[in-house]
């Protein structure tokens, strides 16, 4: 069986949904370039997802193809989310699933913020939500 693949932008992902106010969100964050919100299933005391405004698959999709303001303004607005949530002095993770073996489930790209307690150091094992015990 052939390996999965990144999926090609689909405007009726949960992300885009959310973006366009079809679907509620905790919103946390917005301006020209992001929206900001807490993930519906929380793997950290604080697990904010930030995204995009534009239709970007993936974090290579965003890089290749947003408009430079775009690029700079969204990633200014991760920091200024997680400034703006406290987690600057005790530190914080920002992680990007990418594809199917990233463990990438919503192709709208987006940024988890966890904070709110020490992280682990095993990065490479962050388990999916349905994983969890
Ligand atoms: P990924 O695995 O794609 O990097 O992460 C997708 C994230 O989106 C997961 O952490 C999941 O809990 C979150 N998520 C999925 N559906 C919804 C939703 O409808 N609302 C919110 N706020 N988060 C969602």
């Amino acid at each position: 069986m052939p390996a999965p693949v990144m999926p090609a932008y689909d405007r009726n992902n949960i992300f885009a949904r959310i973006l366009r106010g079809e679907l509620p969100c905790r919103k946390v964050y917005e301006d020209d370039f992001a929206l900001a919100f807490h993930d519906i299933n929380p793997l950290a005391p604080v697990h904010v997802l930030a995204i995009p405004k534009g239709e970007y698959v993936s974090q290579a999709d965003f890089c290749a193809a947003a408009p430079a303001e775009l690029v700079v303004g969204f990633w200014r607005a991760v920091a200024r989310i997680a400034h703006d949530l406290g987690l600057e002095q005790e530190g914080y993770r920002i992680v990007a699933n990418h594809g199917p073996n990233g463990g990438q489930l919503v192709f709208h790209f987006h940024v988890h913020i966890f904070g709110g307690r020490q992280m682990s150091h095993r990065m490479g094992n962050m388990p999916r939500p349905s994983d969890r015990g």
